[in-house]
Order: C-alpha cells, then sequence, then structure tokens
C-alpha cells in the first residue's frame, strides 16, 4: 500500500494499492482500470481521504500553456494538470486581467470548471470557453463548451451529469481585453485605482492573514458550501438573529455564510479527536495533530445536525470525501 497522506491537503493517514500517474493523453486514453473503483486527483485540495482506499489513484500531472490573442481577446490554452496558482501569476506577469482575485486558490486548472472555483467576487466560469476531456467509457477525446457546461455556484456539469466519466485534459480561456477590475468583495474594496498586480497581491495577502497553509495545517479550504435559502425562510432567521449576513441570489434567494451558522453556534475553535473548527475562519475544518477520517466526519455531523436544528438549514459539503471505495456524503 502507498501512503496518500501527501497527496490530500487535508494530510489524514490513507493508503492506496494503486496509484498511477498520466502524463499523456494516450496513457489515459490506454489504461485498463483492473480495480472496482478509480478516483482522479489533481492537488488533492479539494478531497478528503478519510481512511484506506481501494480504487486506483490516478494522478494529473498533463503539462502544458499556450497563449494567444487577437484585438478583442486573450486565448488561453492550459493542460489540466497545471496549477492553478501559477497560471494567475502568469497571466498577471503578462498584463493579462480577469484571474486576478482568484489568485492562490489551491489546486489543478482540471479542477477548476468542476467546482467553478470563486472567490472575492469572481468565479472562473465565465472565462472557460471550452473544456476538453477524455470520456472513459469510449476512452475519446470530446470537447464542451463553457456555455453547456452549466456553471454555478460551486457547481457545473461535471458534478452531476459527467461525475465520475471523464478526465479533464485541458481547459480553454478566453479572457476579453477589456475585461473590468472587480474590487467589490470585503477588504479589496479599500483599494483605490488599483492595478491587477495590485489586486492579486491584496488577494494573497488577505489569503494569507485568513486561511490556514495547507502545507502547516491539515485543512481543504471551506468544508461546506455557503447555504442559498428563501427569502422568506431568510426574513424568519433574522427576526431572531438581527446581526445574520447575507447576500442576494435572486428576488426570492439569498446566500448566507455558512461560517456565520458555524460560528454563531460556538464551533470556532472547538477542536474533537485532532479536528479543528478553525479559530479565525469557522468554515474551514483542520488537521491539527492526529486527525481521523472518523473523527472528521462525526465532527462535519454535528455541524450539520446542529445548524440544522438552531436555523432549518441544511449544510452541504464542499469537500469530496473519500471511504474505501465510494465518494460519501454527509
Ligand atoms: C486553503 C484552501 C483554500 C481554498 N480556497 C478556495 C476558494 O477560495 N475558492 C474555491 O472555489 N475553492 C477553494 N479551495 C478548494 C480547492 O482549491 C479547489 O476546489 C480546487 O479547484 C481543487 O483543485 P485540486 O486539483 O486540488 O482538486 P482535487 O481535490 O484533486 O479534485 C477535486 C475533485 O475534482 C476531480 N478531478 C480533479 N481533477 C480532475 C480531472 N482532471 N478530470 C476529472 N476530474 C478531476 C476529483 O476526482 C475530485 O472529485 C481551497 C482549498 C484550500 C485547501
Amino acid at each position: 500500500m502507498h501512503s496518500l497522506s501527501q497527496l490530500h491537503t487535508f494530510g489524514l493517514v490513507a493508503h492506496a494499492p494503486f496509484i498511477i500517474e498520466f502524463n499523456a493523453i494516450q496513457h489515459i486514453m490506454a489504461h485498463q482500470c483492473h480495480q472496482d473503483a478509480f478516483v482522479i486527483l489533481g492537488e488533492g485540495s479539494n478531497t478528503v481521504f478519510t481512511e484506506d482506499y481501494y480504487g486506483e489513484v490516478w494522478i494529473n500531472k498533463l503539462h502544458g500553456m499556450v497563449f494567444s490573442e487577437d484585438t478583442t481577446n486573450h486565448y488561453i490554452k492550459v493542460a489540466s494538470g497545471e496549477n492553478w496558482h501559477s497560471l494567475v501569476t502568469t497571466c498577471v506577469e503578462r498584463g493579462i486581467g480577469g484571474f486576478e482575485n482568484l489568485a492562490l486558490i489551491p489546486g489543478t486548472v482540471g479542477a477548476a470548471p468542476i467546482q467553478n472555483i470563486g472567490a472575492y467576487g469572481i468565479e472562473v466560469g465565465p472565462y472557460v470557453d471550452s473544456v476538453e476531456y477524455v470520456d472513459l467509457a469510449t476512452r475519446t477525446i470530446q470537447t464542451i463548451s463553457g456555455s453547456d457546461c452549466a456553471f454555478g455556484y460551486r457547481d457545473s456539469i461535471f458534478k452531476h451529469a459527467l461525475k465520475d466519466k471523464v478526465f479533464i485534459t485541458k481547459v480553454n480561456f478566453t479572457i476579453p481585453k477589456l475585461v473590468a477590475t472587480v474590487t467589490s468583495y470585503g477588504e479589496l474594496a479599500t483599494l483605490t485605482s488599483p492595478s491587477i498586480f495590485d489586486i492579486y497581491e491584496k488577494v494573497i495577502q488577505i489569503r494569507q492573514q485568513k486561511l490556514p497553509d495547507p502545507k502547516q495545517i491539515g485543512n481543504a479550504g471551506s468544508f461546506f458550501k455557503n447555504p442559498v435559502i428563501s427569502t422568506q425562510h431568510f426574513t424568519a432567521l433574522q427576526a431572531r438573529f438581527p446581526a445574520i449576513p447575507s447576500f442576494p441570489v435572486s428576488d426570492d434567494l439569498v446566500k448566507v455564510p455558512a461560517g456565520w451558522l458555524i460560528d454563531t453556534l460556538g464551533f470556532k475553535g472547538k477542536i474533537m479527536d485532532g479536528i479543528q473548527c478553525h479559530p479565525q475562519q469557522a468554515l474551514v475544518l483542520t488537521n491539527i495533530a492526529t486527525g481521523t477520517g472518523s473523527a472528521l466526519i462525526n465532527f462535519a455531523r454535528q455541524i450539520i445536525a446542529e445548524v440544522s436544528a438552531q436555523f432549518g438549514i441544511t449544510l452541504e459539503h464542499e469537500v469530496q470525501l473519500l471511504g474505501r471505495i465510494n465518494r460519501i456524503t454527509l
């Protein structure tokens, strides 16, 4: 058995019998899976192995980036195994604006469209022109347009109809040259007439202050999604909790920060069997010492149960949890 601890940022102790690296599309197309299950892994920053995994672990090592432009757009074709933050840095260095708010998000480019990564008022979805993938049933190369990816909040077709059916090999981005910077969100609003480099640096600074570095403390970023509830439900909650924050989603829906709900219930800083609810950011669970998969699951379930009992809201986990052979849904 091979160790998986270094392959997922939560860092729990887990093992797998087969770990296979793919550095060419031909290898993916030719590979015959000999186990009952497999999981594709980028940098494991949104995946937690909660125990030994008995399928094949496929590691994405596809590399390469090609930049081109015309009078209106930049076009970037990026192999899916490239590091996301390196892409953002390269864009900023080349004076290409659009991704600067998404600096320092861990992970690979190939995983970015799967959960439509987002931060500081920006999501990657609108910049995705198309996604290329190997269809694992037919072993053929297919392309899906960005508009067919059904991007939503931390969501896309890759979490539904194409879940576990494709190996994403390349993401093709189109970034308009006249794209406006977005500084309305949180502390970015303190910047006056910032360049894309100023925004990039500020985002890095804020993230380094607020979020635990997975290299120091195991974590997978936001453990839960921010729930979206009806305005009616929100108004009822507001009568009981006047300080409850919200962000409008549509005329009849609002998003509520899951971190606020968890914090209000007193979980921030709490430790259970080596798993901690981060003292600065209640949405992040961390592996502070000798955490185990079952301790993490128990802690997350307790949070879900108490949020449900107190607020009538069902939290969904954003992180992909893996058990012996299957994905786990809490
Ligand atoms: C400290 C920290 C901060 C974070 N902040 C943010 C944030 O601000 N915003 C945000 O949106 N996310 C954030 N995340 C979550 C994470 O960075 C993203 O989800 C990222 O896109 C995951 O990339 P990865 O390569 O590590 O994916 P992995 O964890 O390796 O994989 C994630 C899922 O995608 C599948 N997958 C991966 N690659 C492929 C492929 N090539 N083809 C098909 N399926 C594939 C996997 O099977 C798995 O189900 C954060 C995580 C951490 C640890």
